[in-house]
């Protein structure tokens, strides 16, 4: 969840020869790619749970171009009835879907600097419980679907809420690329460093600038997660979207997974030389 559902500024002011630019950022990264396999890439989506157009809109899109999408979902937004129209929206071929945990409720516990739902303002055992209730929620709903990774809100978490994931049962994390504190070794990290729409560049332009630098240095380096959030894209942002998959999909740079797929394989972040 984000301060606002506006959609953020390079939203509102697509550069004529946005194409062009996505080409010669590819065209760069082919010549660039220091990895001969090609590229590891992961989609994101967080804020996941509540029915709506958007999110409709956003999981057709991932079936018509078949990529695999990973969607966080915040247990305690979560329902059977809302999960049941989540499930009949989603195409039938359930290898594209991977669910995964994002906080327990999206709550700021934090009473200033940066928001933490999983901060020092709260004690172990409350955090430890919130977690926990939430890993329960979603296996309870979902069944196998549940995949045990998490993600904080926010993308970031201190280490008391680390420390306990592999006893609770999660696998595997997704923060920013190069997030702190570090996590424990028996959970597996996915980082993203593509963020499409809550950028916080105050001018389309600079955003635009930003959003391509992040791309072809992380499909360069060989691991690309990019982060997605639904709320907040307006059409050209779908039409966007539908773009950069495709153009992912035709050329033969990139491996296109969910973070299921990653952790099933035992994909390590060594890999990724981050
Ligand atoms: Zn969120």
């Amino acid at each position: 969840m984000t301060s606002g559902k506006n959609p953020a500024p390079l939203w509102l002011h697509i550069p004529a020869d946005i194409h062009r630019r996505l080409h010669c950022c590819l065209d760069q990264v082919v010549t660039e790619l220091s990895h001969g396999d090609g590229s590891i890439v992961f989609f994101r989506a967080d804020d996941v749970a509540v029915p709506g157009r958007k999110l409709a809109r956003l999981v057709d899109v991932f079936g018509k171009h078949q990529v695999p999408l990973t969607l966080a979902v915040v247990p305690a937004w979560l329902t059977a009835t809302r999960w049941q129209w989540i499930l009949e929206h989603c195409s039938r071929d359930r290898s594209l879907w991977c669910w995964m945990q994002h906080g327990w409720r999206h709550f700021n516990h934090e009473p200033q600097g940066m928001k933490l739902e999983f901060g020092p303002s709260r004690s172990f055992s409350r955090k430890r419980k919130d977690l926990q209730t939430g890993f329960q929620r979603l296996n309870r709903l979902m069944g196998d679907s549940f995949t045990p990774a998490f993600t904080p809100p926010w993308n970031r978490c201190d280490s008391e809420t680390l420390s306990v994931l592999p006893e609770l049962g999660y696998q595997a994390l997704s923060r920013n690329l190069g997030a702190q504190p570090p996590a424990p070794a028996a959970v597996a990290e996915y980082p993203v460093s593509v963020d499409l729409h809550t950028r916080k560049e105050k001018d389309g332009e600079s955003g635009w600038q930003n959003f391509f630098k992040e791309l072809r240095e992380s499909l360069g380096n060989g691991f690309c997660g990019i982060m997605l959030h639904h709320q907040r894209m307006n059409n050209a942002a779908f039409d966007f979207l539908e773009l950069l998959l495709s153009e992912l999909k035709q050329r033969n740079l990139a491996r296109l997974v969910h973070l299921g797929t990653l952790l099933r394989e035992g994909y390590l972040q060594e890999k990724a030389e981050w």
